[in-house]
């Protein structure tokens, strides 16, 4: 049976279905011990299945797959310098968020969860209410009335209940946790299952890289699911002895919801909570990440850091990245500005990867 550890307090549960947080209000990490079989995975199908020994779930009959994984790395030359970028917006739903709701909705499936709840900005609704329908269980999204049509149309079009909260982005957590009292919270920034789908993202660029890690990646940040995933899987590669290091890691922010910029800047432990803010980047406009705490200590770790970018770098790079044949959402062109920033301090010989982690094609009503 899986156990979790609190984060905050270090308490130990053994897996319950209802419960999705500590005792003490903190979010739970799944103890893992992963066995890496290197020959094993070369065998199999390109989808992120490939890695099922690192994953949590039991049985194979479980796995809830639409083909999703293994998105390509691409090279790019971008501001006068190489990189590379995983185009995770190649997924069945359109965002990176599957890789998440993969593993997480399979863990449901496994656990005899026939009905779960989760409140998201857009995309990682569209995902979770996805795999509900590839495993025929019921689904209640609730969204803040500011999210894109495309997505909206995108998650009733799975057969989802679709619960628009008038109000903050806070009012439509408040009334998901309600929710989740009584049904299974499948949410993607408290439930560590998800984490443990997004790391398949370092294990895809370490065997792209032909099993080598890159220097650095950048990655979009809002409550960190990519970012910690990314964290997690670099983290068990080398605890494995399969890497050296782990990547320094830059989380990009958007100037005008920047809580872990700030918190980062100011050298704190904590990230105190900000006021509602509008971006274009609505896949990173969090203003109270639920692992903040967690996103910090992975910078630091790794020597990363958060940089900020301001809205009209954020539509600057969106036009750019489009005339380079990459048609992707306002939230990606933001790590596309974040990069630039970066790349004016990269050295000539290290490998920088930056993932582009949703597509264009659901936000066309709010760009320019
Ligand atoms: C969700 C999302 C992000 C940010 O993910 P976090 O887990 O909040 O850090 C970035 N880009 C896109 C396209 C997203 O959907
Ligand atoms: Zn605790």
């Amino acid at each position: 049976m899986d156990q979790l550890r609190c984060t905050g307090c270090g308490r130990i549960y053994t897996l319950d279905p209802r419960m999705w947080r500590c005792a003490c209000g903190s979010p739970l990490d799944l103890q893992f011990k992963p066995v890496i079989i290197k020959d094993q995975i070369r065998k199999r199908p390109p989808t992120l299945w490939r890695y099922r020994e690192v994953l949590p779930i039991e049985e194979e009959e479980h796995f809830l797959s639409l083909g999703e994984g293994m998105t390509p790395l691409v090279p790019l030359e971008y501001h006068g310098c190489s990189v590379l970028i995983k185009v995770d917006y190649l997924y069945p739903t359109g965002s990176y968020k599957d890789r998440g709701a993969a593993v997480l909705i399979s863990k449901a499936k496994e656990m005899g969860v026939d009905a779960v709840v989760e409140d998201s900005s857009g995309n990682a609704g569209c995902a979770i209410a996805a795999y509900c329908a590839r495993g025929k269980i019921a689904c209640e999204i609730f969204v803040p009335e500011s999210t894109s049509k495309g997505k909206l149309e995108q998650i009733r079009s799975y057969g989802a209940t679709l619960r628009r909260v008038e109000g903050t982005r806070e009012m439509t957590a408040e009334a998901t946790r309600k929710a989740a009292s009584a049904t299974y919270y499948a949410s993607h920034c408290w439930n560590p299952y998800f984490l443990h789908g997004t790391k398949t993202f370092a294990y895809e660029v370490w065997e792209q890289l032909r099993w080598r890690a890159p220097d650095t990646v950048v990655l979009p940040v809002g409550h960190g699911t990519l970012l910690l995933g990314a964290y997690l899987g670099f983290k068990e590669l080398k605890e494995a002895g399969l890497i050296q290091t782990v990547p320094r890691l830059i989380g990009v922010q958007a100037v005008s919801c920047a809580p872990l910029y700030q918190a980062f800047e100011r050298g704190t432990e904590e990230v105190p909570p900000l006021g509602d803010t509008e971006t274009l980047a609505e896949g990173i406009a969090i203003s109270n990440p639920v692992r903040g705490r967690q996103i910090l200590q992975a910078l630091r770790e790794t020597g990363g850091l958060v940089l900020a970018v301001r809205e009209e770098e954020i539509g600057d790079a969106l036009k750019e990245m489009g005339r380079n044949g990459f048609f992707i959402e306002p939230t990606s062109a933001a790590t596309m500005a974040g990069l630039k920033q970066y790349l004016l301090h990269k050295t000539p010989k290290e490998t920088v990867v930056a993932s582009l982690t949703g597509t264009g094609l659901k936000s066309v009503g709010k760009m320019v």
